[in-house]
């Protein structure tokens, strides 16, 4: 059985007096043999507070993305190597924002996979549809595509290293959550996908539920059997619902 994950992703938030609150709030329930896989994504330019605050803790801390590249010529760029040396379990890659603000394409992302996998981070691979294309009822196909891409520059085997979050784009801060029914119908489609290459590899890779998930819904969707956990945004910049969230994938 799959052990359950939940990820806060704080976005451009954040500030040095406000992340200490949050992150002593949250140690004051959180125990260091934390059952739970939990993390904080954060602005690379707190990745020293966040770790000199949570060091030997029960939740592990990463970045919200990477380059693709080791180093060199990449002005803005922060490589996964630089993400090690503060000590990064996780790296968020292919974020709904990054794709269609920034422009990442399927391939950027998954190239970003591949280098946090070559620095040794977790990458949190997301995929998701927009609500056009679901009404248009191409989310699987959009699925499909996303997938497939990270299956052609990784392949299969190994994916059990990295995490997938199944994050529909009309669900990301507009406070519409998916049904717990929609988001393990993707989740399954989504494990379905990799698992016609590997069936192993599928039946251990977490696959998460992001968009808009609050203490009020976390427990239906974590009890779906393809939602292994959440990818929180806003409301893992408040501690107790970042907690309540927690206690809900603790209970699973
Ligand atoms: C996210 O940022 O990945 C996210 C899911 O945001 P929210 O929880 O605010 O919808």
């Amino acid at each position: 059985m799959r052990s359950k994950v939940v990820v806060g992703n704080w976005k451009l938030n954040g500030s040095l007096a406000g992340n200490e609150a949050l992150l002593k709030a949250l140690l004051r329930e959180i125990p260091r043999d934390n059952p739970v896989a939990c993390a904080v994504c954060v602005p690379s330019p707190y990745l020293a507070q966040v770790r000199a605050l949570l060091e030997g803790s029960g939740i592990a801390w990463g970045a919200q993305d990477l380059s693709r590249f080791d180093q060199g010529a990449y002005t803005g760029e922060v490589s996964g190597r630089m993400l090690v040396e503060f000590g990064c379990r996780y790296v968020i890659v292919g974020h709904s924002e990054r794709r269609s603000i920034f422009g990442e394409t399927d391939e950027v992302a998954a190239g970003k996979y591949v280098a946090a996998r070559k620095a040794g981070i977790t990458p949190i691979f997301c995929v998701g549809e927009t609500l056009a294309e679901r009404e248009a009822g191409s989310t699987q196909a959009v699925l499909a595509r996303q997938v497939d891409a990270l299956l052609r520059a990784y392949g299969a085997p190994g994916l059990e290293r990295g995490v997938i979050a199944y994050e529909p784009v009309w669900a990301i801060g507009t406070g519409r959550t998916a049904t717990a029914a929609q988001a393990e119908e993707a989740q399954a489609f989504i494990r379905g996908r990799i698992g016609a290459k590997d069936k192993a590899v599928a039946e251990s890779v977490p696959i998460l539920y992001g968009g808009s998930v609050k203490a009020a819904n976390a427990a239906e969707l974590f009890a779906m059997p393809d939602v292994d956990g959440g990818l929180i945004g806003g409301a893992s910049l408040v501690a107790e619902e970042f907690l309540a969230i927690w206690r809900a994938a603790l209970a699973r």
